[in-house]
């Protein structure tokens, strides 16, 4: 579903910079050889959380949901001097495709890259993390916010991505039958309700709810 008329949307795309040739490359062969090649970010919203992060300049991100590691190289466009971006995604197959991208940006040392369930991994990373990117599982966002909420910093920044589900949490339907639209609009609610945050939720693309730890 496009919340915005395609002629804005095709108008914002054309006043936005570009990708540079490595995201142009990556875009490209995820829509020609990958399975739903929707996950990927895009044109736009990458340039979002490139220009979150720039505005950041965090030195710990995470990211939850790596696919082929477009919104990554997005991200790792902010990251200071010793900066370190770490993204877990629990589907192996894709590992070639991403560990050739993050080797074309020259970023093999600023990013790390982690196989297997986020639930899992997260709880091993001894890090304090200034930007945490939530794009995995549905289902499993409530759960990933309170496993990353205490290694946020103070000001970290959370980016939950497809909060509005295309529409779906308006769907009183699909809130009573699909477990995702219930999941991300229990997720929203709880993130309104908890006093430790702020946040804001973008109708960008399919949703992006920006949260501030305070
Ligand atoms: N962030 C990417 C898109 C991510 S798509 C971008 O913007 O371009 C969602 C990804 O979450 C998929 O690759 C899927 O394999 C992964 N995923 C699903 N469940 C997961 C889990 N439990 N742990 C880690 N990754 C998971
Ligand atoms: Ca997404």
């Amino acid at each position: 579903m496009d919340f915005l008329d395609p002629k804005i949307n095709q108008y914002a795309e054309d006043h936005t910079s570009p990708e540079n040739s490595v995201l142009q490359a990556l875009n490209r062969e995820t829509y020609a050889n990958v399975l739903m090649p929707r996950m990927l970010s895009g044109h736009i919203q990458g340039r979002i959380l490139a220009m979150i992060s720039k505005m950041l300049r965090p030195r710990r991100i995470l990211e939850i949901g790596t696919y082929t590691g477009y919104s990554a190289l997005c991200f790792a466009e902010g990251l200071t001097e010793d900066g370190v971006l770490h993204t877990i995604d629990i589907n192996e197959e894709l590992e070639t495709m991403v560990r050739n991208y993050i080797g074309q940006a020259g970023l093999e040392n600023k990013i790390k890259f982690h196989i297997g369930n986020a639930l899992e991994i997260i709880p091993t990373l001894d890090e304090t993390f200034d930007l945490v990117f939530l794009d995995a599982d549905k289902e499993n966002y409530a759960a990933y916010y309170d496993l990353v909420i205490d290694k946020l910093s103070t000001g970290g920044i959370i980016v939950a991505d497809n909060v509005l589900w295309s529409g779906k949490v308006l769907d009183e339907k699909e809130l009573a039958k699909d477990v995702e639209t219930k999941a991300l609009n229990e997720f929203n609610k709880k993130v309104l309700a908890d006093p430790r945050v702020e946040n804001v939720l973008m109708p960008v693309r399919d949703g992006l709810n920006v949260i501030r730890k305070k």
